[in-house]
């Protein structure tokens, strides 16, 4: 079951302020500046979208009613929503403040029917929080998440088992998870259009044009075929990230900027999970391809961005090898939940900086700040 709130920080608004029921209301791109967070749905009429420049917004809907946006606000409704989550499926994948996967498998016993089970939630958030959600129910992650997205708002769409297939058919290759613009494009050059042509031809064929990956996934969510298991947070052992380079490097200063570009994705990632890791390792493959794992287990666990790239460093310090890097890799392990932690915290300003970092990320992207050295110059 994939469950996802409509036009979520607007709804929440919407719910505290009643005035503003049925008005566009649109989060985010005050004062010309920036991008749209969240329309509601009576502004999506006028085509405002979320991410579309401010400017824009405010020449399609100039009575559009403009409003900041109050991260701490919608934290709050959203740990409402995933409590009800868990008395729903003991196992909720969280993919955003907004939505979730929940593996239902084997509760045929809980629940009569998939509908009335499926209604059961959309009710208790919409008491509990005002807000209405849609949800899919279906053989995978893919199709469930698909699915709940074809009646918004407020929509339930089951996709039963047999029906995969004939659900994709004719929709546009863009409906496939992981196609961007660019693979969408490529796609479309190549003639395939609806995920049924995609369907119908073999892995072998498109493995002419794609990597052997690409080709077995494209292939296989088009046919409805998607093996990924709902996982939930507490299922997850490490969060890191890799990078191969497209030229090997050499040199402390390199390296070190590489793993500062590392300890910022992977301090990110933990962040938003609400994890800090115990245990920070480091892979380094050369240009021979030998690869060296490093990992220290730290006296208390963190997400700090800084302590990750602080340990790295000094793991990288004391690997002797020979050759160019090929590969840089940074992971955190022995996760622990920021709940189950002491409350006894002295890092407040550390703390704040980061939630600063992170608000930033979430409303403008990922990449939207970064450290200064990591800038290139152009
Ligand atoms: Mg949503």
């Amino acid at each position: 079951m994939h469950v996802d709130m409509d036009a979520f920080f607007a709804s929440v608004e919407q719910v505290d302020n009643p005035a503003l029921a049925d008005k566009p209301v649109i989060v985010g791109g005050i004062k010309n500046r920036g991008v749209v967070c969240t329309a509601s749905y009576a502004a999506r009429k006028y085509g405002v979208h979320s991410a579309m420049p401010a400017l824009q917004a405010h020449k399609l809907c100039p009575q559009g009613i403009f409003l900041p946006v109050r991260h701490e606000r919608y934290r709050a409704v959203s740990k409402k929503i995933f409590t009800i989550f868990a008395e729903f499926s003991p196992i909720v994948e969280p993919l955003s403040i907004d939505e979730a996967f929940l593996d239902i498998t084997g509760m045929e016993k809980i629940y009569k029917t998939l509908p009335d089970y499926a209604c059961r939630l959309k009710k208790r958030i919409l008491q509990q929080t005002g807000i209405h959600a849609s949800v899919g129910i279906a053989p995978n992650k893919f199709l469930a998440k698909l699915a709940s997205d074809l009646q918004k708002p407020d929509g339930l769409v089951i996709v039963e088992y047999g029906r995969e297939r004939q659900l994709l058919e004719h929709l546009p290759i863009s409906r496939l998870w992981g196609v961007g613009t660019k693979t969408a494009e490529k796609l479309n050059a190549l003639g395939y259009r609806e995920i049924g042509d995609i369907a119908k031809t073999t892995i072998a064929v498109l493995k002419k044009y794609f990597g052997i990956k690409t080709a077995t996934h494209l292939w296989q969510l088009s046919n409805g075929i998607d093996e990924r298991q709902v996982e939930s947070e507490r299922s997850i052992k490490s969060i890191g990230n890799e990078e191969t380079y497209d030229e090997d490097i050499e040199g402390k200063v390199v390296i070190e900027r590489k793993f500062l570009a590392l300890a910022g994705k992977v301090g990110w990632r933990l962040r938003s999970k609400a994890l800090k890791a115990r245990t920070i390792s480091i892979k380094v493959r050369t240009n021979n391809f030998v690869t060296y794992t490093r990992s220290v287990t730290l006296t208390e666990a963190t997400n700090f961005d800084a302590v990750l790239y602080d340990t790295a460093k000094k793991l990288f310090k004391d690997l002797h090898f020979v050759g160019k890097v090929r590969l840089l890799g940074l992971t955190g392990s022995g996760l622990v939940h920021i709940e189950e932690m002491s409350l006894f915290v002295n890092d407040e300003k550390q703390i704040k900086l980061y939630k600063t970092i992170d608000a930033i990320k979430m409303k403008f992207g990922s990449r939207s700040i970064t450290k200064a050295q990591l800038i290139e110059k152009k």
